[in-house]
């Protein structure tokens, strides 16, 4: 069966293997069960219904409550040459009647509708007199009322559906759910536990950077200046920095829309079209704008501010990479925009404890802006992901994280600092003591008596400031009552006073450039053709083809229909729409650049499905850690990190990923076997298997490189 599987996803959708997860949920279905799936955004999750829905009997029932992403999902399938529909409040009765009708003849293999549409006697009828292939809840934490966009007409749903007596198997897909919504959706939609599946909730493609202390305007101006050409959005907190940011960005001389609520529902309407058909590239908005987008190629997200909480944030930046492409998020932070979030806290309607449970989130989200941690690590912690995952690699963090250094002394001062002064303020005014200013404030309070006033007066203010919101991120100290913040020292920071437990911070150093690994002319010229073709069709662009699609065309420069078919995202049905123009387009970039050769090797970052397995359908697509593997029998980490511009924890991630292929290492050149003894020793002896704990545990000249070896040849991570 999931052969034929493999055989549909080849045909209709151009694609050679499925994707983490897919096929587990696939299989599920095909064997009649219901299922759950969790994947993060991006991951995949409608070809989970999709390929199922081509293969069984009947017609699928997709709910889904976006009214405005169904359009697109069903232009996206029609012109793969799959007959499907949607049924909603968009388009007039005499419509409705018809695709019903239609229904019922059984000419659609996918219908997508609201969960409203499940309240009209009519619709339940129809469903009645057909068969169902299966019924898919995209969205499915809709359904949970614990869940943060809790939908009624979702939950509305399972009476109705009983009325249909016979039900074909159901499938529940979404991004978000905590274990509460989990089991509510399991219980509501009779899943038994062993057909769940997660593939945890990182987003491999994604880099997250934090960018502190900059101008915002100029950052911004800085930054898509190198990246005009690409789709992105700007989250701006207020309406009022939206339309300041607007004029900014069109004064200088960028074609950009705008979208927030103070707008007349035409001119939102416009603006998202405009975005979306790649009329103007740069969305600038608030968080109004969003929800119901599907455009695959957002090539970065900005938040110009601090967003209120992380599940917001997430789910915002998310909306970058949806297509699997390296993407980009950036979070503009500077501290003042804490005071507005707390101020909309304040001003909201809810009640005591819940507004003292946003203000925990809010912190969390703030902590987020100082930790030194991996920043996707982070989130996922937040998130209580339990997959074992290893630091990105390309966050800001972990491009900074050059040089660890001890502050254990400056943590002990700063902690005791905290301790004298009662615990009874915040991190500014600590900050002062430390630096021995003589403020009207410290001597009102007589703080310049105390003991450790003045002992940080080489560093300035605010590097202990920053020191000090480290120092809270990283749970050397709460911050008590959020809204007046008040610093309290947590266990850890009395393990560190007593000096049981070192404190590293990472010094920052310079981010290397990303190299790109197509043509990047030709990827202009496909995307210009892109354009003209979706033009005409009145189709969004990358519904002709992603950006990820376009990409592999402008590196390895297919010249015929077999060549142009071996591209992911090219099937049959789309060559025969659009693949001579696309062949004629490469040949045309050819003619024109003498010596011009396929790049057979990426050389950035690639989402994890380009480098799995090794099938043979992908042999042209060699995999970067192979590359880096080989490379590394002859030189040092160092040497290939700078022949092909990554950095040096990129090219020691391939290394350990090639041994978990299988291959073979050569251990000496990590670690001496009386080091591995240690660290093996030590890693027992720790009670929380974490590689901070046992870092710190260890000697000082064992780097963190040595350590993960170390675990990595012993199956211990
Ligand atoms: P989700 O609903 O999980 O956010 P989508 O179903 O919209 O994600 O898919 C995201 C992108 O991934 C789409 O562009 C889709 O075509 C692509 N995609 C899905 N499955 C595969 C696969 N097996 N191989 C390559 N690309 C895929
Ligand atoms: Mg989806
Ligand atoms: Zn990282």
């Amino acid at each position: 069966m999931l052969k034929d599987a493999k055989k549909i996803l080849n045909q209709y959708f151009g694609y050679s293997s499925f994707r983490h997860g897919q096929s587990q949920i696939i299989e599920l279905l095909l064997a009649g069960n219901n299922s759950l799936g969790i994947m993060p955004t991006g991951g995949g999750k409608s070809i989970c219904y999709q390929v199922p829905a081509l293969l069984l009997n009947g017609t699928a029932i997709i709910i889904s409550p976006l009214i405005s992403l169904m359009k697109d999902q069903v232009d996206s399938l029609t012109s793969l040459g799959i007959s499907a529909t949607y049924i909603n409040s968009s388009i007039n009765h005499t419509e409705q009647r018809e695709r019903l009708q239609r229904l019922r003849n059984g000419d659609y293999q996918l219908v997508y509708v609201a969960p409203e549409r499940f309240e009209s006697t009519e619709f339940i009828s129809s469903l009645r007199t057909i068969t169902l292939s299966l019924i898919a809840f995209d969205e499915a934490h809709c359904i949970s009322q614990w869940g943060h966009d809790f939908r009624p007409s979702y939950r509305q749903i399972i009476p109705n559906l009983q009325q249909l007596g016979q039900l074909p198997p159901l499938i529940a897909l979404t991004a978000t759910a905590t274990d509460k919504v989990v089991q509510d959706i399991q219980q509501l939609l009779d899943i038994q536990p062993t057909h769940i599946v997660s593939t945890g909730f990182a987003r491999d493609n994604l880099a997250f950077n934090i960018v502190k202390g900059s101008r915002k305007d100029d950052f911004i101006l800085d930054y898509i200046k190198e990246r005009y050409k690409e789709a992105g959005i700007i989250y701006t907190p207020t309406r009022k920095t939206t339309d300041a940011l607007y004029e900014v960005l069109q004064k200088a001389g960028y074609k950009v829309a705008r979208y927030h609520a103070g707008l007349t529902e035409t001119e939102r309407q416009e603006a998202q079209t405009a975005f979306i058909q790649d009329e103007s590239l740069i969305m600038v908005a608030t968080n109004a704008f969003g929800m119901g987008i599907d455009k695959s190629n957002v090539r970065y997200v900005i938040h110009y501010a601090l967003p209120m909480n992380i599940e917001a944030y997430y789910q915002e930046a998310g909306r970058a990479g949806r297509d699997g492409e390296p993407s980009d998020c950036y979070l503009l932070f500077s501290p003042q925009d804490i005071q507005l979030q707390k101020f909309l806290i304040e001003q909201s309607m809810m009640d005591e404890e819940k507004k003292q449970q946003e203000y925990e989130k809010l912190q969390s989200m703030v902590n987020y802006c100082h930790t030194h941690q991996c920043l996707q690590t982070y989130i996922l912690d937040y998130f209580g992901d339990q997959t074992n995952y290893e630091d990105c690699g390309k966050c800001s963090n972990c491009l900074n994280s050059g040089e660890q250094v001890d502050m254990t002394k400056e943590a002990q001062m700063i902690l005791s600092c905290v301790k004298r002064m009662d615990e009874r303020f915040g991190a500014t005014l600590t900050a002062k003591v430390l630096k021995g200013s003589k403020s009207a404030k410290v001597l009102e309070l007589n703080f310049q008596r105390l003991s450790t006033y003045g002992l940080l007066s080489s560093y300035k203010e605010k590097e202990i400031t920053h020191l000090i919101n480290y120092l809270a991120a990283d749970g050397f100290l709460a911050i008590h009552d959020a809204k007046f913040p008040k610093l309290k020292l947590t266990k850890l920071a009395y393990d560190v006073l007593t000096g049981q437990k070192q404190v590293w911070m990472q010094i920052a150093s310079k981010k290397t450039n990303e190299q790109t690994d197509y043509h990047e002319g030709l990827f202009e010229s496909l995307r210009n053709l892109r354009k003209i073709l979706a033009d005409e069709r009145k189709l969004p662009p990358y519904v002709i083809f992603s950006d990820a699609t376009l990409k592999e065309m402008s590196r390895l420069l297919p010249t015929d229909k077999a060549k142009l078919l071996q591209i992911k995202g090219v099937a049959e049905k789309k060559y025969e729409q659009y693949g001579e123009d696309f062949l004629e387009a490469i040949e045309q970039f050819i003619n024109e650049n003498e010596q011009i050769e396929p790049i057979l090797a990426p050389t950035i970052n690639l989402p994890n499905d380009h480098i799995v397995k090794h099938d043979e359908t992908e042999a042209h697509d060699k995999p970067s850690y192979l590359i880096t593997y080989e490379a590394f029998q002859q030189q040092s980490i160092q040497e290939i990190a700078q022949e092909r511009n990554l950095t040096e924890m990129t090219i020691e991630s391939h290394l350990f990923k090639a041994v978990k292929e299988g291959l073979e290492l050569e251990w000496t050149k990590f670690f001496s076997s009386d080091d591995e003894k240690l660290i093996l020793h030590t890693y027992q002896s720790l009670e929380e298997k974490k590689l901070k704990q046992l870092k710190e545990k260890l000697p000082e000249g064992i780097s963190y490189t040595a350590i993960k070896a170390v675990l990595i040849k012993n199956d211990l991570m």
